[in-house]
């Protein structure tokens, strides 16, 4: 079986190829210009994952939304939920690039924050 990735850790866009032998359990790996393309397949190959960067609603701030993003990339399949939970998340103004929003989401080694400041409204 063989697998083609583009890898996306540079911009060079490498095109490497996954191809299993029928006998064994091991890929064999190709294509890629550096070990981080090797590592990037691996990855893609036993646990998928994706950073994810969204908006919550902010209570009495100056702008209605504030965008809020993972620390660090989460399984593919965690995403729906994840999604899920953050947008049931409302923040009240201000709000500081880099607080916390939802600590240890899912119970997995990531948090989500705010990537922006938003100051509270004046009336
Ligand atoms: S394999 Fe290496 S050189 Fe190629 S895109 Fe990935 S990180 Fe960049």
């Amino acid at each position: 079986m063989k697998k083609e990735y583009t890898c996306i850790v540079c911009p060079n866009g490498c095109l490497v190829t996954a191809e299993r032998d029928t006998d064994h359990e091991e890929y064999t790996i190709t294509g890629h210009g550096c070990a981080r393309g090797v590592d990037y397949v691996r990855q893609e190959l036993t646990d998928p994952r994706r950073t994810v960067s969204t908006t919550v609603g902010v209570k009495g701030g100056d702008m209605p939304l504030a965008s809020v993003r993972v620390t660090s990339p989460i399984p593919l399949g965690k995403i729906p939920e994840a999604m899920r939970l953050i947008h049931a998340k409302t923040l009240t103004a201000p709000v500081h690039a880099g607080d916390i929003v939802i600590h240890s989401l899912l119970g997995l080694d990531c948090d989500v924050i705010a990537a922006c400041s938003v100051s509270k409204r004046r009336i």
